[in-house]
């Protein structure tokens, strides 16, 4: 007898999240008593700063639903904090809040009835099945480590030149600091892209979650730009170690028209309703603590330079292809110079390299694959945060001690010296 029900065939393919499933072999192993060195999963180590969790809990009694929009006060904050610290112009009236800024970027893309949505490889996990789910064609554009895995104004422009219809709305996501690959973009490249997208008449759904902790002062944005076409998104689960708190924001331009802001608000009511009201109480705390959040991420991007900036130097040592982060927690590895070595230990796919570094010596990685990269890549995202954010620093608060990564690092460059052995140990 067959056990599938009928409506089997019907149930949309999908997977969880690969970030995700990382997380559960890395505690499987732990369970195990085994060492895991979590390089996986990219979640902010440090913990929501004093005042803003004693906001949250002094706010536990606010139990009715807040407007689908967002709190006022917490949208007024939203803007005033990122006009002061990233000179934007935004106005409370072109917010909108959610449990999260991945419902928001659904939303959005949910907003159309048809669109193509244009990705750069690598990407972040989720907005590839996320076009897929509002009903999109979703395609990808390659990008290289030569071009620090940046999307070019050439490679942008040429796919529009392809298109069939020119008259079905084009989002493109582009994210920086960039979730996996840890680049931003300059002033001239972002104009030269913003040239073609205006020509092309592009929806930007520029994902600026990590730009809080971008490592230099004075980072380019696409909004400067192209703010006609520009839609921003962020929250608090990145510069504020806030991700379980669910609240982000996006930002959508007047330009955009009142039709397309209706249409994301309608998705958002119709999904979440609204951002949870104790969360945008507190959140609402953390806008509006300039000096708290300056002091917060003047720390965290210190710590998070330095960190970058070993297990780089450690990896290019030992021959593998990478750049130093210029914000956020990732590096992207390209390990395609042991391209012939790994091939011997039947490694051919950053799935396979991943599954067997995992296997050997404990350490937890996300194939290229997860980020839209080709199968044959042997690319891998490292997020470089297994660390306590609250005991890392030593008394003086000077010296950062990031022993475990440290380890990982030299395990995997053993692993490298060592892949004959190791491949044939059985
Ligand atoms: N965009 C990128 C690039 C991310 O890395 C993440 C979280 O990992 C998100 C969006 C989603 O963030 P949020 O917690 O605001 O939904």
């Amino acid at each position: 007898m067959n056990n599938s029900p009928q409506f089997e065939k019907y149930i949309r393919p999908g997977k969880e999240s690969e970030t995700l499933l990382i997380n559960q072999l890395s505690l499987l192993r732990e369970n195990n008593r085994q060492t895991v060195y979590k390089f996986g999963f990219g979640q902010s180590p440090f913990p929501v700063p004093q005042a803003i969790s004693n906001s949250l809990a002094s706010a536990a009694h606010r139990k009715e639903y807040m407007s689908v929009q967002g709190h006022l006060p917490l949208r007024q904050s939203i803007a005033k904090f990122h006009n002061q610290m990233e000179n934007k112009q935004w106005h409370a009236d072109q917010i909108i809040v959610g449990a999260g800024s991945k419902i928001l970027l659904y939303c959005v893309m949910a907003a159309f009835e048809k669109a193509d949505v244009l990705l750069p490889a690598p990407s972040w996990v989720s907005y590839e099945p996320q076009g897929k789910l509002a009903g999109h064609n979703v395609d990808w554009l390659t990008t290289s480590f030569e071009n620090h895995w940046q999307l070019t104004a050439k490679q942008l422009s040429d796919y529009c030149k392809q298109r069939e219809d020119r008259d079905i709305p084009l989002i493109l996501v582009f994210n920086y600091p960039s979730n996996p690959s840890g680049q931003t973009y300059n002033s001239e490249q972002l104009q030269a892209l913003a040239q073609v997208m205006r020509e092309n008449n592009i929806i930007v759904i520029a994902d600026e979650i990590y730009s809080l902790l971008t490592y230099e002062d004075g980072y380019s944005t696409l909004e400067d730009f192209y703010p006609e076409g520009c839609i921003v998104s962020s929250g608090l689960s990145k510069w504020c170690g806030a991700g379980g708190w669910r609240l982000g924001f996006h930002h959508i331009p007047k330009q955009l028209g009142e039709a397309f802001f209706q249409a994301v608000i309608s998705v958002a009511s119709e999904t979440y309703s609204c951002a949870p009201s104790p969360i945008q109480i507190a959140a609402t705390t953390a806008y509006q603590n300039h000096t708290l959040a300056k002091l917060f991420l003047e720390n965290q991007i210190n710590l998070l330079k330095q960190i970058s900036q070993y297990c780089g130097d450690r990896l290019r040592k030992a021959g593998v292809k990478v750049h130093d982060a210029q914000g956020g927690f990732y590096l992207f590895p390209d390990f395609g110079s042991f391209a012939k070595k790994l091939a011997v230990c039947n490694i051919k796919t950053s799935e396979q390299l991943t599954a067997r570094i995992m296997e050997d010596i404990g350490v937890a990685l996300l194939p290229g694959t997860a980020f839209g990269m080709k199968a044959n890549s042997l690319t891998v995202r490292l997020a470089f945060v297994d660390f306590d954010g609250r005991q890392i620093w030593d008394e003086g608060n000077r010296k950062p001690h990031f022993e475990k990564i440290k380890q990982g690092i030299e395990k995997l460059c053993e692993w490298l010296d060592n892949l004959y052995p190791l491949s044939f140990k059985n």
